[in-house]
């Protein structure tokens, strides 16, 4: 009969030996399998006792920067949210008043800011776009959580501690 495809394989056919039918040096080569493997170096960690370090690339969870005297640097320029291909990033920006130098550094800032991080996967170029060192990803793992919505991230959630305070403590 004419070949479909040369895909074929024929078929051994012929009746088994009597190690093949006693099926003993087949378990003795699946057993020499199995004991190669305690030997070599194991491909598992007990996690979470044990943990893998991280990539020198990896990005994690953002942060919103302050500069050197705790004044907020974001101006909200929204260059991140447009470099953003997740369109993860919305803010609304605000003017600020005389008196409020100490806060925020530039005349505009981000009165909203939030980064939905179901969308976000951790590009990076928001970080990259930012021309006022104010957003970056750092090297902590998103938490999880059962609720949609813990998963936008305020401003107040992104924005770090004011060093000032610290200081004044
Ligand atoms: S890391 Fe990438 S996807 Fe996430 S917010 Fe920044 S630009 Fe958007
Ligand atoms: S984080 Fe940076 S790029 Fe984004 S709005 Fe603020 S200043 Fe602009």
């Amino acid at each position: 009969m004419q070949k479909l495809t040369d895909k074929a394989v024929e078929i051994d056919r012929s009746p088994m030996t009597f190690s093949e039918r006693a099926y003993l040096p087949a378990i003795a080569k699946g057993l020499g399998t199995t004991i190669g493997h305690i030997f070599k170096k194991k491909a598992t960690v007990r996690y979470p006792e044990q943990k893998r370090p991280f990539s020198p690339v990896f990005r994690g969870l953002h942060i919103l920067n302050r500069d050197e005297n705790g004044a907020e640097r974001c101006t909200a320029c929204g260059l991140c949210a447009l470099a953003c291909p997740a369109e993860a990033i919305t803010m609304e920006a605000a003017e600020r008043k005389p008196g409020e130098e100490n806060l925020y550094r530039e005349e505009k800032y981000a009165a909203k800011y939030e980064i939905n991080m179901l969308r976000c996967i951790f590009c990076g170029y928001c970080e990259e776009a930012c021309p006022k060192d104010a957003v970056y990803l750092t090297e902590t793992v998103m938490p999880t959580n059962y609720n949609r919505e813990a998963f936008i991230y305020k401003k107040e959630d992104l924005l770090i501690a004011n060093p000032k305070n610290k200081e004044s403590k």
